[in-house]
């Protein structure tokens, strides 16, 4: 309910005004002079108020000058037509507008209805940038966060296979005559490993600073997608052939318009990951199917699947679920494999079963 302080000298007008405003629904209070109004604008904080300028003792604007040091409320002044210089003063001195003596009802009313809709226009436009300014605020504050984390995480992280490739190559080093060709070969392999391990931990905290700033921004070239789905899983033969089994069931070919190196992101986490979380000796199988329309590839492992509250989070920044415990990751792969789907504007979903294996299914939009 709006609030309105009328103030004038006149009983009949602070009579006619108040029965006006009170027959519109406003709340009205009056002051017969500049004391008065005083006392009661500081009591009541009226959004606006209607001040004659002729009053007794402290006048019309000497009433204006206080109350512009406390409040912005809105001042509608009430002038006789002589009133010329005065009424300049007034608007020079912070009155928002002025009302001519005698004026009619209906004058008043709009003028106070004016201001009350700009009021109400400004409070929603007010409403909208607070919220704006609040989202970009909140969204800024999770990308320091997540950057903070990532930093946190990767200086952390980065110590273990650093530390592994000194230890290795110093025990090469100094015992170089004394380690059978098997103990070479371990040490060999963990310096490998590591490298191995430390450019992927490169690579996803690259892909993740990328997304953030908006730079992964989709590049779509001619591919041949059969051919370019086959290298990448020979690529995983060559390094786990001996370890796991790789079947390709593609149903689909043909050269298709889509950014290799987003397709790519998807299909090596997707596969690391059923490798990851499977015994040795297991398979994961690849499917590749679709039509003029669309893509889908599926990756199915016969690992140590998820419960349904972990499929349900496994796509959050940093989040593992307790099948991975004893196995090194970032809980940042999935977190890239979504974001690389939705900016081919696609989706994916996964159906996984405890101690039986998951299915990750990715649908790839076509166009053209
Ligand atoms: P990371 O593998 O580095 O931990 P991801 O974001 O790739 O991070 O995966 C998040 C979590 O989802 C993993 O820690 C693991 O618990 C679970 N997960 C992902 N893929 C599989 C899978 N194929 N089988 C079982 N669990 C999986």
């Amino acid at each position: 309910m709006t609030t309105i302080l009328i103030v004038d000298d006149e009983a009949k007008i602070r009579t006619l005004v108040t029965a006006y405003l009170e027959a519109e629904g406003f709340t009205v209070y009056s002051a017969d002079d500049g004391q008065g109004a005083l006392l009661m604008f500081r009591r009541y904080r009226p959004a606006l108020i209607v001040l004659d300028i002729m009053l007794p003792e402290i006048d019309g604007l000497d009433v204006l000058r206080h109350i512009r040091r406390e409040s912005e409320a809105y001042v509608l002044l009430l002038t006789a037509k002589s009133d010329e210089v005065d009424r300049v003063i007034g608007l020079s001195i912070g009155a928002d507008d002025y009302l001519t003596k005698p004026f009619r009802r209906t004058d008043l009313l709009q003028a106070i209805q004016t201001r009350l809709s700009k009021h109400n226009e400004q409070q929603v436009k007010h409403g909208e940038q607070y919220e704006a300014i609040n989202e970009a605020f909140q969204a800024e504050r999770e990308k320091r966060l997540l950057t903070s984390r990532i930093v946190a995480m990767f200086s952390h992280d980065f110590r273990n296979p650093l530390a592994s490739i000194l230890s290795s190559s110093e025990l090469l080093k100094r015992y170089e005559d004394r380690l059978s060709p098997e103990r070479k070969r371990h040490h060999l392999d963990r310096i490998g490993g590591s490298v191995h391990l430390l450019i992927q931990m490169l690579d996803e905290m690259l892909a993740v600073a990328e997304m953030e700033h908006g730079k992964l921004s989709p590049q779509p070239q001619s591919v041949d997608i059969a051919a370019f789905v086959e290298d990448i899983v020979e690529e995983f033969r060559l390094i786990h052939g001996d370890q796991y089994g790789f079947t390709l069931k593609d149903t689909f070919s043909g050269i298709i318009e889509t950014d290799p190196r987003l397709l790519r992101q998807i299909l090596v986490n997707l596969i690391s990951n059923a490798v990851k979380y499977s015994p040795r000796g297991s398979m994961v199988t690849i499917h590749l199917e679709g039509s003029g329309s669309g893509l889908e590839f599926s990756v199915i492992d016969q690992g140590m699947g998820m419960t349904e509250e972990e499929q349900a989070r496994i796509f959050e920044a940093f989040y593992r679920a307790d099948n991975a415990k004893n196995i090194k990751g970032t809980g940042l792969g999935l977190t890239i494999v979504m974001e690389s789907v939705q900016l081919c504007g696609g989706e994916i979903k996964v159906t996984s079963t405890v101690g039986h294996g998951s299915n990750f299914v990715v649908k790839l939009p076509l166009n053209g």
